[in-house]
């Protein structure tokens, strides 16, 4: 499938600088994100599609009625805005490398690179056209890739007048901050199930992700001059440093893949008089998952009763999204459709759990299904980001075919 607006569309899009900033408390969190909403509504509506709305939030929403009185459901498909807060999004200076004859890649003046040494997936695409940044920046394939994957199946099936069943496409602002979700018109977006485009690579098919929970621990200390500090001193660090070994020293995510959960300590913050520790708790398993925090609750409390604080240590924990799959397993086409798509696209689906979360894993404790399907795009959130020309265009056909699924 020859798509030479995909291309261009992506690199129109990439041209806006739409970071999303993690303190924000409102979103969108950056005004670049409103800019690129509104030349998303107006290619929206010169595609024909009805009911296209940004809202305050720069949620952008939009309507494709069915051409075909026969293809009954509604398909809803998802991308976001936003570029990670990781890494600068501004001024992306994309370079398109045209037939990759394998080996590194220099990115702009040569400093930074891209090598199959540290990235294997490389030798399996050469012969390809790769679309990299410059060394300074993300590319923004996360997830400028799927927007332009899902307007350029939009302009195929609108230009061909393929059949196709209802349609609704969803832009999102502030994924990376896990903020934007929280505004999606869900009663305003009635669908069957959806699809977030905005998996790496080719033939990734996602519908389970983590629990998720955070948990935050305060320890309270007293400090003193050290020189007198005997008997009256209470080293808030060192007892963090103590509560820290008390967790299973293998279940962190250096030491973990595949469907394995962890305690990971990312945020580590005091001096002597106080401390706070902030904890990432994650498990596919509900059960595990709630075993975790159990047990964190059972050290605190032991570790209060062993150290006989004056004030005990304080822990917080707040659930942040559960695993899609509960509500997935009840709409198992959403998988079967999927798979469906990419065997005809000439794809072997490949179902990978996910190892974070998604818009889908929010979406999906509203009771909207929405697996996670591939953009074609590597290395996310990173100056090494790249996305391969034909990975996208496997992602616009697997879109194409999506739609027009007939089988029940
Ligand atoms: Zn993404």
């Amino acid at each position: 499938m020859q798509n030479n607006n995909l291309l261009s569309r992506f690199l129109g899009y990439v041209g806006f600088d739409t970071q999303s900033k993690p303190s924000a408390k409102h979103s969108p969190s950056s005004a670049g994100q409103m800019k690129l909403a509104e030349a998303l509504q107006q290619e929206l509506l010169a595609l024909g599609l009805q009911d296209v709305k940004v809202s305050k939030h720069a949620v952008v929403t939009a309507y494709l009625p069915a051409n075909r009185p026969e293809l009954k459901r509604t398909i809803g498909l998802i991308a976001h805005l936003d570029t990670s807060p990781q890494c600068s999004g501004k001024n992306v200076q994309a370079e398109v490398i045209e037939n990759y004859r394998g080996g590194d890649i220099a990115l702009g003046v040569g400093e930074e690179f891209i090598s199959p040494v540290y990235y294997p997936f490389l030798h399996q695409l050469v012969g390809q056209t790769l679309i990299v940044a410059d060394g300074n920046t993300l590319l923004g394939a996360d997830n400028k890739a799927g927007i332009a994957e899902i307007m350029t199946a939009l302009e195929i099936l609108q230009k061909d007048n393929l059949p196709h069943c209802h349609i609704r496409v969803a832009f999102t602002p502030d994924e990376e901050i896990g903020l934007g979700i929280q505004y999606f018109p869900l009663e305003d977006f009635p669908c069957d199930w959806a699809y977030t485009i905005d998996g790496g690579a080719v033939g990734e098919l996602e519908y389970e992700n983590f629990n998720a929970a955070l948990a935050k621990v305060i320890i309270h200390g007293r400090a003193i001059h050290p020189g007198f500090a005997k008997g009256k001193m209470v080293n808030a660090l060192t007892l963090a440093c103590a509560f820290q070994q008390g967790l299973p020293a293998q279940e962190v995510p250096e030491l973990t893949e595949g469907k394995e959960g962890f305690f990971h300590l990312d945020y580590f913050s005091g001096d002597v008089e106080r401390v706070e520790m902030h904890y990432l708790i994650r498990d596919f398993d509900a059960e595990a998952f709630n075993a975790r925090k159990t047990f964190l609750q059972n050290w605190a409390a032991e570790f209060n009763h062993q150290h006989k604080l004056r004030k005990p240590l304080e822990l917080q924990i707040s659930d942040n999204y559960r695993n899609m799959y509960d509500c997935v397993e009840k709409v198992p086409q959403a998988i079967e459709v999927a798979d469906r798509a990419m065997r005809k696209a000439g794809i072997t689906p490949n179902h990978q759990p996910i190892r974070g979360g998604t818009d889908g894993a929010f979406l999906a404790e509203k009771g909207l299904a929405c697996p996670n399907i591939f953009t074609g795009g590597y290395n996310f959130h990173s100056k090494h980001e790249l996305v391969s020309l034909q990975g996208m265009e496997k992602a616009v056909e697997v879109i194409v075919n999506l739609v027009q699924d007939q089988e029940m």
